[in-house]
């Protein structure tokens, strides 16, 4: 059936009385949430459906995207956009007195994941549909998201997210119990002679039944709607005598219940491995199972499968796809291994040595035995190929085995084709440095995959003000194709654009200054500057540099308060590890600075400083739209790519910015005039580093402005930060500070003042963020997603064009 308001509103008001019977008035929110999420799913099942249907019948190469993270979000408005729908289900609910922003609170925000990673994954699966590609998601359904974050005293506390059991629970999901496969886990292997092949014998191997629940990733109006499979681990029926008591049960459903596992402990970090494990043996087995059931050869698998590893966390994807072709399909180890390479891709995230996964030898053997064999194997085999080609140091360096540890990331990289970064600086220090070795041995594998993010979420739906203005100016072709976005270039002399671009922006203020004053109590203006930072806490990001700006402002005005400056609102939102004490100290810090600010009368409003608790994607879509000004302000050369940085040109707010990820790239795009770009070069981090050259005290002795800063980190100036300050202010000085801060410190102040002067001449700060938001649409995920689909996978899209009938709209 075609979908117009009165079908819709109908099909509505049927569902509530078949699922709860009961009409409008009476429901709650909770009930109304359930029956439009359940209106929109079954509309676009038989898409889903369809979708699969031709996969099978066109005979499709597809990818399977392996992610141990996905960050979703809410998905009730982002399925109505991408269906055509969200216009007319706002006009219907409007008809029966709702209204759809109150129902949407009803929906817990998905967040299985931290950050970057898990957000990108989850661009990516919105991409893939809408650009019509095969491609599936394969991830853990943890029954614990990300924690909840509350600020007691300004100290974070972490809160468990039980997002299953709040609200209705999570309506988008398909538990699909007849595809759930066995995962053998723990326990010993040896192997006997079977004719002529070695068959693996397992004892007291611990059996875990994978059970998927499959959410529909709809794909932008081209009617496609692809798989995020994520799967929970349960104890088999036949072997529940095993599990006698609860605690035995908890073992092996715990397998599936927390994001990233307190890894403090050896029991923790077992834990992360096994999930590792779980989630790649579970998503590969029921991949073959698949392919086997149609009886092509396995020769050619790599013809009609990709498997992508997103960060090393899935690297094991290559060990259980050897062990299935050459213990359950009995192929050579060359052909296996030949194939093996082809399937496989992966993209490596950070540079970072802390981050780079190791695992004990002895942890991996007694989580999978056979697969330690089959890596070992695949080492023992890389290094043989090497003899006489390449010095001994060299074969230690690249080794997947070495010192007792497994190297997930030579284990990626030997045993795939493709191996890609996700910035152009970043790619470019993984051949030049980090992984130089595997360059000059692979150079073929190499490339570059510019990060990006999907529009549809971050400008489209967060962002309806500036929608607005965009369509008014070029019309709606840059829906399905976001780089039109650049025809707002011949606007930037437009004087009623520009101030509509303007309003828009101070509207967004508003609705966020709200917000604030609802969360927080504080009383902000839409009239200041909104300077916003928002990412994890993580030293590198350096959300400490931005701090001691503030603290340097806040003097200033104490010393001088007739001092004119434009009035800056300072929004940070970020989550700290649980197990990261210098990041959390960072939080405290910042907390009782907005308190000695926020209440201090000295200041007249001229700064007030915010810091929203439990930062994601939904509070994120609020931030987003009402930033002026977006710190991208990490050390040169540590931060990967970032995506927030694109989504906050994207809505008009302009970069404060190091050389560093993806915010080289978005200079390159908008112009020196357009970004505020400051702070040591990528270049001169490393010679300092190649030098033993910094001396950070050497700052705090030197300059005086840096010493009466740090300064009021220890002298009571901030209060109730003892301990806090303390251990900052000696990570600054005595430790040398490991992030440059205190180097980048005076030219970011001057970058500041730069943005101070600007932002008094509105027209002209105006006009930077229509030619911020014009270039945006360089940075979306259905270009990079085309360019993986090519280059790396070389999947087709079953053209876009295919089943957009009615505009696209998917039928009611
Ligand atoms: C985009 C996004 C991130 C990534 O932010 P960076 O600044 O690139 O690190 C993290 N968390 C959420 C909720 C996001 O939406």
């Amino acid at each position: 059936m075609e979908i117009t308001k009165k079908n819709f509103v109908e099909a509505f008001q049927k569902r509530l009385e078949q699922k709860y019977a009961l009409d409008v008035n009476d429901a709650t929110n909770n009930e109304l949430y359930d029956a439009l999420s359940s209106v929109i799913k079954s509309a676009y099942t038989s898409m889903w459906r369809k979708t699969w249907k031709d996969y099978l019948q066109t005979d499709q190469k597809q990818v399977y995207y392996f992610s141990i993270e996905f960050l979703p979000g809410r998905l009730l408005k982002s399925n109505l956009l991408n269906m055509g729908w969200l216009d007319i289900v706002n006009d219907g609910l409007n008809e029966l007195g709702l209204n759809l922003d109150d129902i949407v609170q009803a929906e817990s925000d998905m967040a299985l994941g931290n950050g970057g990673l898990g957000r990108l994954a989850s661009c990516f699966m919105d991409s893939l549909a809408s650009e019509g590609f095969p491609g599936n998601g394969n991830g853990i359904r943890y029954k614990y998201g990300l924690f909840k974050q509350c600020f007691v005293n300004g100290y974070q506390v972490e809160l468990p997210n039980e997002w299953l059991k709040t609200g209705v629970g999570n309506t988008w999901e398909i538990r699909r119990d007849s595809k759930a496969v066995m995962v053998k886990m723990g326990g010993h292997v040896h192997l006997e002679q079977k004719g002529d092949y070695l068959e693996p014998v397992y004892d007291d191997a611990t059996i875990i039944r994978a059970v998927p629940y499959d959410v529909g990733m709809v794909g932008y109006e081209n009617q496609h709607v692809n798989t995020l499979r994520l799967w929970d681990a349960e104890i088999p029926e036949n072997e529940e005598i095993k599990y006698p008591t609860i605690e035995a049960r908890r073992n092996i459903e715990d397998l599936t219940s927390v994001l990233y596992p307190d890894d403090s402990n050896e029991d923790g970090k077992r834990l992360r491995l096994q999930q590792e494990y779980f989630f790649v043996s579970a998503g590969v087995q029921s991949i073959m199972r698949h392919y086997l059931k149609y009886k092509k050869s396995l020769n050619v698998i790599s013809d009609y499968i990709a498997i992508h590893i997103n960060d090393t966390h899935p690297a094991m994807c290559i060990a259980e796809f050897m062990r299935i072709l050459l213990d359950e399909c009995h192929l050579s180890w060359e052909d296996a291994w030949r194939q093996t390479v082809k399937v496989m891709s992966y993209t490596n995230h950070t540079i970072l040595s802390e981050a780079l996964e190791k695992w004990d030898v002895q942890m991996l053997n007694s989580v999978q035995p056979r697969i330690l064999q089959i890596i070992a194997e695949i080492d023992n085999r890389y290094v043989a190929s090497l003899a006489g080609k390449a010095d001994g140091d060299f074969i230690e360096r690249t080794r997947i085995i070495a010192g007792h540890q497994v190297h997930m990331a030579h284990l990626a990289i030997i045993g795939s084709h493709s191996t890609n970064g996700v910035a152009k600086l970043h790619t470019e220090l993984l051949k030049t440095d980090v992984l130089k070795d595997f360059y000059t041995l692979y150079p073929e594998r190499f490339n570059n995959k510019t990060n990006g993010i999907a529009e549809r979420r971050w400008l489209q739906l967060a962002n309806p003000a500036l929608t607005k203005v965009i369509d008014e100016t070029i019309g709606t072709k840059w829906h399905t194709d976001v780089k039109l976005l650049h025809e707002l270039m011949e606007y930037t002399n437009d004087k009623s654009v520009i101030q509509k671009i303007g309003a828009a922006k101070h509207e967004n203020k508003k609705i966020l200054a709200d917000l604030i004053k609802v969360k927080t109590g504080i009383e902000v203006s839409p009239e200041a500057i909104f300077d916003v930072q928002i990412k994890r806490l993580h030293a590198y990001k350096r959300q400490l540099l931005n701090l001691l700006r503030i603290v340097k402002i806040y003097l200033d005005l104490k010393e001088n308060p007739d001092l004119s400056i434009v009035p800056r609102v300072f929004i940070f939102g970020a989550k700290a590890a649980p197990s990261y004490h210098y990041a959390k100290s960072i939080i405290k810090c910042i907390n009782e600075v907005a308190n000695l600010i926020n209440n201090d009368v000295d200041i007249q409003n001229k700064l007030k400083v915010v810091f929203l608790e439990n930062y994601g994607v939904t509070l994120a879509e609020k931030i987003i739209p009402a930033a002026d000004v977006s710190e991208q302000i990490s050390t040169a050369s540590k931060e990967a790519s970032g995506t927030s940085n694109m989504k906050l040109m994207l809505d008009g707010a302009i970069t404060v910015a190091t050389l560093d990820g993806a915010n080289i790239e978005i200079k390159d795009r908008v112009g020196n005039e357009n970004i505020f770009i400051f702070g040591l070069t990528k270049d001169e981090v490393y010679k300092y580093y190649e030098n033993h050259s910094y001396h950070s005290s050497d700052y705090y002795n030197n300059n005086p402005v840096i010493h009466r800063v740090l300064d009021a980190f220890v002298d009571g100036t901030i209060p109730n930060i003892q301990a806090e300050g303390h251990e900052i202010f000696d990570s600054l000085t005595y430790l040398n500070d490991d992030y440059f801060v205190l180097c980048d410190f005076e030219d970011y102040l001057r970058a500041q003042s730069e943005i101070d002067e600007i932002y008094r001449d509105q027209s002209r700060w105006n006009k930077m963020s229509l030619i911020n938001t014009a270039n945006g649409g360089f940075f979306s995920s259905d270009d990079t997603i085309r360019s993986y689909a090519s280059d790396i996978w070389q999947i087709k899209s079953i053209t876009k064009a295919k089943r957009v009938d009615n505009n696209g709209k998917y039928p009611l």
